[in-house]
């Protein structure tokens, strides 16, 4: 059996690493190569994002090792805090505390290349074929499995391909014509500061924080009535530098990514220049004004300094993720696309390759394919379980995350006034049990749950 993974971002070298698990056992022989447009690894590239205690859960099944140096060295942030952007703390939201999900570690903010990297050493531990420098340009459908091309000319057959290309997936136009994300409106901006950049008036009282405290939390969302503003320590190894994180939040009509230094530093200080903080200082556009001479003194030199500009796109909402006969799937964000206000993208990803890997090998055995080499009947049901069992999830996350992101649009007087008012009740009253669903997934029983009630 040959599977082909095009894209190595975080699902796909998820979804290589548990079908290199459960399948070897089954077909020794089987051969997995996943394909990358990037000619070397994206280490060090990225911004930063919150990972959730279910992608924890899932990245230990991957490696316990790499779940310890990831919690080490990332920001444990069990609550956020809320203020709108006269001054005023509307609350304090759970995020996931270690407590309430034993086991993960509870929600951590973190760079994307620092989970990337670790997960990418365990493959690269399990001596996983990855080719770089190889950008699929079709995938198309023949009798006896799927062509996979190259833009280098080269064509290569398999059995299985995963799209896990990301946002603008090459598997998806071609297996599922129509489907595109989409341009949300919403651009992010940020980068990474030390924490000397955010004002001390603005900090809590200990520094490292205590995650256990419930009086306030060092994860700042600020929403005004032009866009959002947020901030986190994404640090918290002792001895390190305690480093911040910061992103703004608009609506815009431009989704290009390389927008002039001068240009973004404009639309931030008319963003907020009057943003105030809850002690009636101006203390985000400091932390914008040092981001901006940070990133002109030094990120030609240093990416670490470097403004980053992210559009947010949106994806309607797919029928299936396989194709009818199982050879083509798609998985991350190629298959439902998370904006960065979900907090869900690494860890719906990483959970899709452990689902669709257990299903597959679960099918093998059943129909016993891997004595008569014949795939076809384990391919298709196992396409079909994997879409049925990650479709409603991941489409009720997406809902949650397109509602959060139209608070960050644009407000007028009323609509501000209504949201700070029932954001501050909810806020009020809202029980730490409110993440279970998404956050207390444990995808490994889920799998076998589902499972009991199959043949
Ligand atoms: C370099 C990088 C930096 C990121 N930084 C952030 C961030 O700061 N904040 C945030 O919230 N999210 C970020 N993301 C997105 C976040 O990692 C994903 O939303 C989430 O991890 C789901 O990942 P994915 O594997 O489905 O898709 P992705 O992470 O987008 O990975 C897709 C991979 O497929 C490759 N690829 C695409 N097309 C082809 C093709 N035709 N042929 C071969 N390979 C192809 C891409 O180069 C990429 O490596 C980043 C993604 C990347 C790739």
């Amino acid at each position: 059996m040959k599977i082909v993974i095009v894209g190595t971002g975080i699902s796909g070298l998820t979804a290589y690493h548990f079908l290199h698990r459960f399948l070897t056992p089954l077909i020794p022989d089987v051969e997995i190569v996943a394909y990358e447009s990037y000619s070397t690894p994206s280490i060090g590239i990225g911004g930063t994002l919150g990972l959730a205690p279910n992608g924890l859960y899932t990245i230990k099944l991957i490696s316990e090792e790499a779940h310890a140096k990831i919690l080490a060295s990332g920001f444990p942030c069990a609550k956020f805090e809320m203020r709108n952007s006269k001054g005023k703390v509307l609350g304090l939201m759970p995020a996931g505390s270690p407590e309430r999900y034993p086991g993960t570690g509870g929600e951590v903010m973190h760079s994307r290349a620092a989970i990337y990297e670790e997960i990418l050493e365990v493959l690269e531990g399990q001596g996983a074929k990855i080719q770089y420098g190889k950008t699929v340009t079709a995938v198309t459908p023949k009798e006896d499995g799927v062509e996979v091309s190259f833009a280098d000319g080269e064509a290569v057959m398999a059995d299985l391909v995963i799209g896990a290309d990301g946002i603008k997936s090459t598997v998806r136009k071609a297996a599922f014509p129509g489907v595109e994300a989409r341009f949300e409106g919403l651009v992010g901006v940020g980068s990474v500061v030390p924490a000397s950049a955010i004002p001390k008036c603005d900090l809590p009282k200990e520094i490292p924080y205590d995650y256990k405290s419930t009086k306030y939390s060092p994860t700042v969302m600020t929403f005004g009535s032009n866009g959002f503003f947020g901030y986190s320590p994404i640090n918290s190894k002792p001895g390190d530098e305690m480093r911040y994180q910061w992103w703004s939040t608009a609506e815009s009509t431009d989704e290009s990514r390389n927008v002039p230094i001068e240009e973004i530093e404009r639309q931030l200080v008319e963003r907020h220049k009057d943003w105030i903080s809850p002690n009636g200082e101006k203390s985000i556009i400091e932390i914008v004004k040092f981001a901006i001479q940070q990133h002109k003194e030094a990120a030609e030199t240093d990416r670490t300094k470097k403004i980053l500009v992210l559009p947010n796109y949106y994806m309607q909402i797919m029928d299936r993720y396989n194709s009818t006969d199982g050879r083509i799937l798609l998985m991350g964000d190629s298959a439902h696309v998370m904006p960065p206000h979900s907090g869900q993208g690494v860890s719906l990803a990483s959970e899709d390759g452990y689902v669709y890997a257990k299903l597959l090998a679960h099918e093998i055995e059943r129909t016993k394919a891997a004595q008569s080499k014949d795939y076809k009947d384990a391919l298709a049901t196992a396409g079909k379980y994997y879409t049925e069992m990650r479709k409603p999830r991941n489409d009720k996350v997406m809902a949650v995350a397109a509602r959060a992101g139209s608070q960050k649009k644009t407000l007028t007087w009323w609509q501000e006034r209504m949201r700070d008012f029932f954001f501050g009740m909810f806020l009020r009253f809202v029980s730490e049990g409110i993440q279970d669903p998404v956050a207390g997934y444990k995808v490994d029983e889920q799998v076998e749950q589902f499972l009991k009630n199959k043949p």
